[in-house]
């Protein structure tokens, strides 16, 4: 399956995409993820990249809908993926249909959630700079500020501070909301609450993608070819 994963920042999409990774064997592609690696590899893109995000504004569509491009053209993305944190914008919508075909995408998940929910998670947020692994308050690492998961460096994100937090918001309801409209309109969009435990909310995801996935038709198998004896 071809999946969108939709909503402001802190809905939980990369929470999710790691537990649908682990649920439907595609891989995440968190455009956020692919840029911070450019960052701390101080490539071209990374460098140009680095303060528009610390800031909480927009890489430029070209440069992210370059790297989506290169990285669903990679084998294990041949069976499917789960996009996180793209598209943003309906350019980005559009480019996608261009570089994979119209009506590629299987399901675009909103995942809805309150402002005010939103912004106590973004406050309370810590990730690991090596795995990308997400804490909570709730959910702390076991080691302080060492990751659970492969021992790296856990802190605040640049762009989790409060003028960052509200010019992200901002641009997602100014860009990337219109996009729920958007999916709506091409028969994609299935809308999941996204408040609560992650378990409960993966739950919702599931039943979500189980259902569609009994809605798409199946392909009749393919006729055996008829061998004559000539
Ligand atoms: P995220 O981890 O998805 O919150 O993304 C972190 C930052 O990376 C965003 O605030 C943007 O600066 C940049 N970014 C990630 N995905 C995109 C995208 N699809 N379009 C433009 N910028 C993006």
């Amino acid at each position: 399956m071809r999946i969108i994963l939709l909503g402001p920042p802190g809905a939980g999409k990369g929470t999710q995409a790691v537990r649908l990774v682990e649920r439907l064997g595609i891989p995440q592609l968190s455009t956020g993820d692919m840029l911070r690696a450019a960052v701390a590899a101080g490539t071209p893109i990374g460098l140009k990249a680095k303060a528009i995000m610390d800031t909480g504004q927009l890489v430029s569509d070209d440069v992210v809908v370059g790297i989506v491009a290169d990285r669903i053209e990679e084998e294990d993305a041949r069976k499917g993926f789960i996009l996180d944190g793209f598209p943003r914008t309906t350019y980005q919508a559009e480019q996608l249909e261009a570089i994979t075909s119209p009506g590629h995408i299987d399901l675009a998940i909103y995942l809805e959630i309150p402002t005010e929910v939103v912004l106590g998670r973004l406050a309370g947020r810590r990730v690991c700079t090596e795995c990308g692994t997400n804490y909570s308050p709730q959910s702390p690492p076991k080691a302080g500020t060492r990751c659970d998961v492969c021992g790296g460096e856990v802190v605040q994100r640049k762009d989790d501070t409060e003028g960052a937090i509200r010019r992200r918001l901002t641009l997602y309801e100014q860009e990337t909301a219109p996009l729920i409209a958007w999916y709506q309109g091409h028969d994609k969009l299935v809308t999941v609450d996204a408040v609560g435990h992650p378990d409960e909310v993966n739950a919702r995801l599931i039943r979500a993608i189980d259902d569609r996935r009994q809605a798409i038709p199946v392909p009749p198998p393919a006729r055996p070819t008829r061998t004559t004896n000539a």
